[in-house]
């Protein structure tokens, strides 16, 4: 089959579907491959390594009429116009928030696999996307915060005198939080750190942090094990935790989610007002609403008190290279759990739950939602 893939369209996006090596996985595979000519360029990938591992590179939109055509984000209306009726489309298409593009693919006869919709179970975890993703996010919101920050990270004893470490607060310790926790640990910041989900504790402790307890009770949990929406008194409590440590913090990183629902409002103005001229906010949760009250999505806005808040919506497209290898890895991981016989041969199997859940359009009909997958 010939594997397509063109160049991203959105602006400031950085990230290529597939790298060099990703399409050495891909031809191996039995597939052809033919990359837009520069696909790879914001990511550091020139044309030439991608002939050079076996791909075509073709200008034009030559990528937009292969078999499977891969890309990071959705296509456009003129985009979708340009897929072959009977074509396989993968990328992050966010099923839930487009019911449009998916009757527009549905109509066009595309089988349209959405990345992002990889149930979170074990056996998922090579093609998981969202966790590739955030997890270079994470790393990223730390290095954002040290660029904001006016001093060092770690504490220096100088001849010109002892700088402490800078003290890290992280509010939700999934995929992104524990990345950032890693990171400003391995700057040597102090890193303090905080989920609803207690059985995270043991994670930020063995990256050397401190978890912050609340004691909680057993509502914060689904059976899913994601976060739920907290009641009223659970989250006054955490919230005034929160104003505490935001407080005593040079920068504060904020990752809370829940699925389905805007992100929690979790540091207010009054508590940024209260933190140190310096002081620097990274609100991961920026496109999803914000985890402070004062982000602005996509911007950094600094506060009557010096304080800079920080709401890039963008952060692994801030580091394209590793996050295209990563993704492309993803994508290689899906494309050979599609073809069973690596013989290029592309075979869906809507039995199969993983395939199922992230098939949300096919043979003309909208697919989604699929049917609940069983957590393991
Ligand atoms: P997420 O992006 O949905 O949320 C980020 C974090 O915010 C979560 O840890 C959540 O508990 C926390 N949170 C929500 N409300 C909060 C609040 N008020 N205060 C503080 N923290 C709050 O989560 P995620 O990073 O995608 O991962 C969540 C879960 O999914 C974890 O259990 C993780 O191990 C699991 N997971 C499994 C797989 C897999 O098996 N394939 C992959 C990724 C994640």
């Amino acid at each position: 089959m010939l594997i397509g893939i063109p160049k991203e369209s959105a602006p400031g996006e950085t990230r290529v579907a597939a790298t060099p090596r990703t399409v050495g996985r891909l031809l191996a595979l039995g597939h052809d491959v033919v990359v837009q000519a520069g696909a790879g360029e914001r990511a550091n990938f020139p044309d030439e390594l991608y002939a050079g591992a076996g791909a075509s590179v073709e200008p034009g939109t030559a990528a937009w009429r292969a078999d499977l055509v891969v890309r990071v984000l959705p296509p456009d209306t003129e985009e979708v116009a340009l897929l072959r009726p009977g074509a396989v489309l993968a990328a992050q298409l966010s099923p839930a928030h487009r019911p449009q593009l998916l009757e527009s693919l549905a109509e066009q006869g595309v089988t349209a696999l959405a990345l992002d919709a990889v149930p979170r179970i074990s056996r998922a975890q090579s093609l998981d996307v969202l966790s590739s993703m955030t997890n270079i996010g994470g790393y990223r919101a730390v290095v954002e915060a040290a660029y904001e920050y006016g001093s060092v990270f770690t504490g220096q004893v100088t001849a010109a005198g002892t700088v402490p470490p800078a003290r890290v607060f992280v509010i939700g310790a999934g995929v992104a939080g524990l990345a950032a926790v890693g990171t400003a640990v391995s700057l040597g910041a102090v890193v303090r750190a905080f989920d609803v989900r207690p059985e995270v504790e043991e994670q930020v402790r063995s990256l050397g942090a401190e978890f912050v307890a609340v004691p909680l009770g057993d509502r914060t949990a689904g059976a899913d094990g994601y976060a739920r929406e907290l009641d009223a008194d659970l989250q006054a409590r955490v919230l005034q935790v929160y104003a505490r440590e935001c407080v005593e913090a040079d920068i504060v990183i904020t990752t809370a989610l829940v699925p389905g629902r805007p992100a929690p409002r979790l540091v207010s103005a009054e508590t940024v007002a209260r933190m140190r001229p310096g002081s620097v906010v990274v609100d991961m949760a920026a496109r999803n609403g914000g985890n402070c009250e004062l982000t602005q999505p996509g911007r950094v806005v600094t506060t009557h008190n010096g304080v800079r808040v920080v709401g890039y919506t963008d952060l692994p497209a801030r580091l394209p290279t590793q996050a295209s290898q990563l993704y492309g890895t993803n994508v290689a991981n899906l494309v050979a759990l599609l073809t069973p016989g690596q013989d290029g041969r592309l075979v869906l199997d809507l039995d199969d739950e993983v395939q199922r859940a992230l098939t949300v359009t096919h043979q003309g009909r909208v697919t989604w939602p699929p049917p609940p997958v069983r957590v393991s």
